[in-house]
């Protein structure tokens, strides 16, 4: 079978992991709980920021944010593996910009993620993934974000899975909320 991953946010915990970032840079403590209520993805808000000073935030802290030591939502990883290791295809779609695409494919390598070279895909807008998911043919894809997701209603073969947050719960796609369960959901399907 052919299983497609966006990564942030899906296979690892990457806007948690900034909002600690931000809680050391701006000096504050806010609680994690308030992180978990979010209902939109941008995270600057609990921070009193505009969005146009969020957005900056990110740009400025996009290196620490990426590189240093997010870590991938339980049993992701062991998951992949097992997938890697039944003979399974495994595919990387990330919007992460092209500047990026090559240091996250060789991050995802360095934590133990199972990459080839040539199922990791990188750069496209939110609206384009759905091409490469079609090309690609995969069985199953999974991602977090709505404004990916509502491009693949009713798109093609592809059975599509929202990875559980708190701004996506009113979605309705089969729902992953801790990956040692994505035999049962799929199986479900
Ligand atoms: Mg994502």
């Amino acid at each position: 079978m052919k299983f497609g991953f966006d990564i942030d946010d899906t296979l690892i915990n990457l806007r948690e992991h900034a909002f600690h970032i931000y809680n050391k840079k701006l000096g504050k403590n806010i609680p994690v709980d308030i992180f978990h209520k979010l209902d939109r993805v941008e995270i600057h808000e609990p921070f009193g920021l505009t969005d146009e000073e969020g957005s900056t935030m990110w740009t400025s802290s996009l290196e620490e944010i990426y590189y240093t030591s997010c870590p991938p939502f339980p049993n992701a990883l062991e998951t992949l593996r097992e997938l890697d290791e039944e003979g399974h295809d495994i595919f990387y779609i990330t919007s992460r910009n092209k500047a990026h695409g090559e240091r996250t494919k060789e991050w995802l390598k360095r934590r133990g993620f199972p990459v080839k070279d040539d199922h990791f895909f990188y750069g496209m807008r939110d609206d384009e993934k759905v091409e490469i998911i079609q090309q690609l043919q995969l069985d199953y894809y999974f991602d977090d974000k709505p404004d990916v997701l509502n491009t693949l209603v009713d798109k093609g073969n592809t059975v599509v899975f929202v990875k559980d947050q708190s701004y996506n719960r009113h979605l309705d796609f089969p729902r992953i909320t801790d990956w040692g369960d994505l035999q049962r959901v799929i199986s479900n399907q």
